[in-house]
């Protein structure tokens, strides 16, 4: 199901001490009846298992480090930094180049085939600015129409979760040795027509990461906990049912498109979430935990108990992942919202690839984007090289 000899090296960490969370919420799992699986990345992710990852001795690699690092001695690569893309040039239906600023300066740079990988938010907004795309609100811009696809820009995915916060009893590390093993439950939620679509988590508030926006893992802590004493048990919803959009906000480059992600709006995200919820709080409460925890802090047993009260605070609390995916998806020509074909070619557009996370027509359900990302980059070199 998948090899073991490619260029980014995926390991599970496993050789440090398990932390005591770690083992309270793998007993909790294991007593509740879950089964585990040796691979999450393989045929059989079902399960408690370790989360692989690629993060080798402390440095998360790249695919500037795993993919680029070696080629960049080619004669026939060049690599511009500082380059920015404005717009693909199209003339009689092929893209034929682009636009791009760099230095104060717009020029143009002419090419046979264009791939564009400018990620699930800025892909669609230069399909856009290039006059593909939603024909009504490329008219609203004001930019020409070479193509009519309503499609681009819609069905933006991203997974989002709701977390169980919770005191732990001091004298427990909550530091853990950066080899330390994390555990991440599979599991299908009641009714769902796709295996393995919810995953729960545990870890702690406060890290060794940084906060790339100060307060925001800390900011739905109250009372008298302070976040270093604080852990919790995150669900995620794996595989949505509801989508957002990427819309332009302007048809200046230069402006970030607008996106809204319109989480939780349908009925079946809503459950799956607040069910997730209570599971979580359900593992909390066996013995697993009796020797790490003092009590849960939220939500509160009043929330919990209502189903609007609880639905309400996970929208008010609900955090989300950087997973944005989905926004060109693939498919068949008979479905008028699908924008690349199975090879990534724009449809009506000749020369023209995309090749990032916009082409996937559904999330990878397993809480992360970057293998599918490189996966669909090295399928999309083959299909341009050979035409
Ligand atoms: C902080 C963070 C942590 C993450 N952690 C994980 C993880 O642990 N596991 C996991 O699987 N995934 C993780 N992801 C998600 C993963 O990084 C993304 O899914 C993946 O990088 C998406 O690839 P992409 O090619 O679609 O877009 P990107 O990687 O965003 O690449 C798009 C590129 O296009 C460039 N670009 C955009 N517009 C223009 C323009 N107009 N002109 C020129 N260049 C442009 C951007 O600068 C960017 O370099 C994380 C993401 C973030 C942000």
């Amino acid at each position: 199901c998948h090899g073991s000899e490619g260029p980014m090296p995926v390991r599970r960490r496993q050789t440090g001490p398990v932390p005591a969370l770690q083992q309270a919420f793998h007993a909790a799992c294991v007593q509740a009846g879950f089964g585990t699986t040796q691979d999450k990345n393989g045929l059989h992710p079902a399960g408690l298992g370790v989360t692989p990852s690629n993060n080798i001795e402390g440095v998360r690699m790249s695919t500037a480090m795993t993919h680029l690092n070696p080629v960049r001695h080619y004669l026939n690569l060049t690599v511009r930094g500082g380059v920015f893309a404005r717009k693909i040039v199209i003339e009689d239906g092929k893209a034929v180049g682009v636009e791009a600023e760099s230095g104060g300066k717009v020029f143009q740079v002419e090419a046979d085939r264009v791939v564009l990988s400018a990620g699930a938010i800025r892909s669609p907004q230069l399909l856009m600015l290039s006059g593909i795309g939603p024909e009504d609100h490329l008219r609203q811009f004001g930019i020409p129409v070479v193509r009519d696809l309503p499609g681009i820009g819609q069905h933006l995915m991203n997974h989002l979760s709701a977390q169980m916060t919770f005191k732990v009893k001091d004298g427990i590390s909550l530091a853990a040795d950066r080899d330390a093993v994390h555990f991440a439950l599979h599991y299908t939620a009641p009714e769902s027509s796709a295996a393995n679509d919810m995953v729960l988590r545990s870890s702690t508030i406060v890290d060794e990461r940084q906060e790339h926006i100060a307060g925001v893992r800390t900011k739905y802590l109250s009372g008298d906990v302070p976040p270093e004493r604080a852990a919790r048990i995150s669900c995620t919803l794996g595989l949505p049912d509801g989508s957002g959009y990427v819309r332009l906000a302007s048809a200046d480059p230069s402006v970030q498109p607008s996106f809204n992600y319109q989480y939780l709006q349908h009925p079946n995200d809503v459950r799956r979430v607040r069910e997730g919820l209570r599971l979580a709080v359900k593992l909390f409460a066996s013995d697993a935990y009796k020797d790490v925890a003092d009590f849960r802090i939220h939500p509160a047993d009043d929330i919990l108990a209502n189903d609007d009260a609880l639905d309400l605070w996970i929208r008010q609390t609900v955090g989300t992942a950087r997973h944005v995916s989905g926004t060109c998806k693939m498919g068949p020509d008979a479905d008028p919202m699908a924008v690349v074909d199975q090879y990534c070619r724009v449809k009506g557009v000749k020369g023209l690839w995309v090749a990032d996370a916009s082409v996937m027509p559904r999330i990878p359900r397993s809480v992360g984007a970057h293998a599918t990302v490189i996966m669909i980059g090295e399928r999309v070199v083959d299909w341009v090289t050979a035409g």
